[in-house]
């Protein structure tokens, strides 16, 4: 499988005036391949939609690469940004406030085909639009009605077809679903399914629910106040969770079958989330984790692959430690 983008040691801090920094995302490298879905999960404020910002080039990184299709796209000039754009398209959260409500569906769709000079022809342009709204779901007698005049799934619908008008090969769905209800969930993430299929799209699918993104990722990274704690394949993550922070998610999340009986011990994580502004010392999960030791408040631990393709920031994981900083440790 080919890699198509490719993160290495990104970082990006931003600078809050007074002093003070905000490390929003440190060191984070990982791969995806083209055709599959990434996941990239943790709580709200753990960095992952600026993970997602910084390599669409929305934020300028503070260090480290974005490499797509082997280019930086950090280093692209005006046109060659404009070029990478037909590649790659975002989904936002929120449909609503990424649609402008003064502009028909119609417009909405065929306004990145307008930046990008497609269509010049009116009637083709059009034909295109419609084409779009079929392939979302959606018809030609929604094409001259207003964005707030739709439900939030079908908004997202328009969403999704507007990301497709200039036919990209990669998109970033930020919390695509999260804003819409239950129901309307699967509908959508069935949609986006089809949708890569058909099109032989590569997604990085970014989210805080563990449950719907083992659903639609082939691999998934979980993230933890900016960094990147454990990545590893779809099913291996859920059975198989390495690091105490995404044994932690996984247990909060209810066993679908009724007739299943949940015996798993809850890891309920104490504490509140630190400030990416102050993030505590070696490992940033130490003051919440059941586990720690004294070497996680001294040390950041490594970032290292523990069974083939799964990979770990945790001591826990570190043959090579002095074993007294191991002696009250029992991993279940
Ligand atoms: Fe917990 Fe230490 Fe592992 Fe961090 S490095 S997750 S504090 S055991």
């Amino acid at each position: 499988t080919a890699k198509i983008l490719q993160l290495n040691q990104l970082t990006k801090h931003f600078n809050m005036g007074k002093g003070q920094i905000l490390q929003a995302v440190n060191d984070v490298t990982f791969h995806i391949n083209k055709g599959e879905t990434f996941g990239l999960v943790g709580e709200s404020g753990c960095g992952k939609t600026t993970v997602g910002r910084t390599i669409m080039g929305l934020y300028n990184k503070t260090s480290g690469d974005v490499l797509y299709d082997g280019q930086n796209v950090h280093n692209l000039d005006d046109n060659e940004t404009l070029h990478f754009y037909r590649h790659m398209q975002m989904i936002f959260q929120d449909p609503y406030a990424s649609l402008n409500p003064r502009s028909t569906v119609k417009e909405v769709i065929a306004e990145p085909m307008e930046v990008h000079g497609l269509y010049p022809n009116k009637k083709e342009q059009l034909d295109r639009v419609i084409q779009l709204l079929e392939e979302v779901g959606l018809n030609r007698d929604h094409a001259d009605r207003y964005p707030h005049e739709f439900s939030g799934g079908q908004r997202q619908r328009i969403g999704i077809a507007r990301a497709l008008a200039l036919d990209p090969d990669f998109i970033i769905a930020d919390e695509p679903i999260s804003a819409l209800d239950v129901s309307v969930q699967a509908q959508v993430v069935n949609l986006l399914k089809n949708l890569q299929e058909e099109k032989s799209l590569t997604f990085l699918f970014i989210a805080h629910d563990l449950s719907m993104v083992k659903q639609i990722s082939d691999r998934i990274g979980v993230m933890y106040l900016g960094n990147l704690v454990e990545l590893t394949s779809s099913d291996s993550l859920y059975e198989n969770p390495l690091h105490p922070y995404t044994q932690a998610l996984l247990s909060a999340i209810p066993i679908p079958d009724p007739d299943i009986e949940d015996t798993r011990e809850r890891i309920i994580l104490e504490g509140e989330l630190p400030s990416p502004i102050n993030p505590p010392s070696g490992c940033v999960f130490r003051t919440r984790c059941p586990f720690a030791m004294d070497v996680c408040a001294r040390k950041k631990p490594e970032w290292r692959e523990v069974e083939k393709d799964h990979y770990v920031a945790c001591h826990l994981y570190d043959e090579t430690l002095n074993k007294t900083d191991h002696s009250d440790i029992t991993i279940n």
